[in-house]
């Protein structure tokens, strides 16, 4: 039986941060409940709404709906309770979502992740989190200099993350990750070493390092664009200092213990993130809440990422979803390599060019020539020197 991914996405956030361009906002609590409710009725439901859109479940004998070929009927490893800052929430409200889950699926809850802000996390909450059946914490570190934080407009600050792990620890959570940010206005190589270090010094199990990105549609992004002072968009480190921040990253990283599995993602031995490698494997995952996205297989949709319309519809009893997309072929293809890249594990080109009757020998070929890709057999993987520039690798692999 083929097990499946669950997210559940959380838009709600308690400031916003300068460089965020996610479908997210700052609500009034009062918004959260009716909120929580949608997504739990969409849960329930997910088999007639997504059916009644659209949505194809393909099956060893073709496609049906999902209906006819009941998807609740297939097993959930893993959850992730994404956003946004759906640590803000009350327990209850994730214990609803917890709950829903497990009606309306065969769920094993192999790993149940929930994102954190430093500031949100208080004894109580950690032991609640626990005892709903959260295992690991994907926590919101970014940075351990208070100058970078504030600068980005986080609510926490460094202390707030001293305080928050020992919390975390206490209550019984074993598996933490932290997420840290290259490229942050004012931080430099020696106060990314900082961040670095004062990570690793928590020896949390996993690590995962984003590459700053500058989107107009951030506060951020949009004073960039105007050569602006504001957010401290003028102390941004430039493009050749953030990949030797990533470069550092790799070499302080693996002599820490940590081995790196995915271009942003490190981990200690059996730590890798479960419920992302099916991102990047193209294993099947649904995705309930407003903007949440989904893979069957032989297509992709999205629900509508403002939350009001949302809700409004799965109130209506509506199908949510804004977006489907059916994958040919060629996409599916791309899709191997963009995603399978981005492990370091690498593709089996061999499989793949059986799978879609392609020869990627010449484009591989020239690749490794110029050193930015590995061969050895049919296994192919971007250069590990090469990572910090690996968009361009992979334009050029699919052009
Ligand atoms: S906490 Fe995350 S989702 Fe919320 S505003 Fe900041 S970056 Fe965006």
């Amino acid at each position: 039986m083929q097990t499946l991914g669950l997210y559940i996405q959380v838009p709600f956030c308690q400031t916003k941060c300068t460089y965020c361009n996610f479908h997210t906002g700052v609500v009034s609590a009062k918004r959260f409940a009716p909120y929580i409710d949608a997504v739990c009725h969409e849960i329930f439901h997910h088999e007639e709404l997504f059916s009644a859109a659209g949505v194809f479940w393909p099956t060893p004998f073709g496609e049906q709906s999902l209906r006819q070929a009941a998807l609740g009927a297939h097993r959930a490893d893993s959850v992730y309770i994404g956003g946004g800052t759906p640590s803000l929430l009350e327990t209850s409200l994730l214990t609803a979502l917890l709950e829903s889950v497990s009606q309306a699926f065969t769920c094993s809850r192999d790993e149940v992740t929930l994102e954190a802000d430093p500031e949100t996390v208080v004894p109580e909450k950690a032991q609640q989190w626990l005892n709903a059946g959260i295992n690991r914490i994907s926590f919101g570190t970014q940075s351990f200099v208070d100058d970078e934080l504030k600068a980005a407009g986080r609510r926490h600050r460094r202390a707030d993350i001293y305080r928050a792990v020992p919390i975390l620890r206490e209550a019984g959570i074993h598996n933490i990750s932290f997420d840290l940010i290259a490229g942050l206005p004012k931080q430099t190589l020696d106060s990314w070493r900082q961040s670095l270090s004062e990570a690793v010094g928590f020896s949390p199990e996993h690590i995962s390092i984003y590459l700053m990105e500058i989107d107009e549609g951030s506060r951020l992004g949009l004073e960039v664009l105007r050569s602006g002072p504001r957010y401290s968009a003028r102390d941004l480190p430039t493009e050749e200092a953030m990949a030797e921040f990533y470069d550092l990253a790799q070499v302080e990283l693996q002599a820490a213990g940590y081995q790196q599995y995915e271009i942003s993602n490190w981990a200690k031995p059996g730590f890798a993130s479960k419920h992302n490698l099916k991102y990047w494997r193209r294993e099947p995952y649904l995705g309930f809440g407003a903007g949440a996205h989904s893979f069957c297989g032989q297509q992709r949709w999205s629900n509508l990422t403002d939350a009001a319309a949302y809700v409004s519809a799965i109130q209506s009893r509506c199908p949510a979803i804004d977006h489907i997309e059916a994958l040919t072929p060629q996409l599916a293809l791309e899709e191997e390599i963009f995603l399978g890249l981005r492990q370091l594990s690498g593709i089996d080109v061999g499989r793949i060019g059986r799978q879609y009757g392609v020869d990627l020998n010449d484009k591989f070929g020239r690749l490794a020539a110029y050193g930015m890709i590995e061969r050895v057999g049919d296994l192919v993987r971007l250069a590990p020197a090469k990572l910090s520039v690996s968009n361009e690798v992979l334009v050029e692999l699919l052009r």
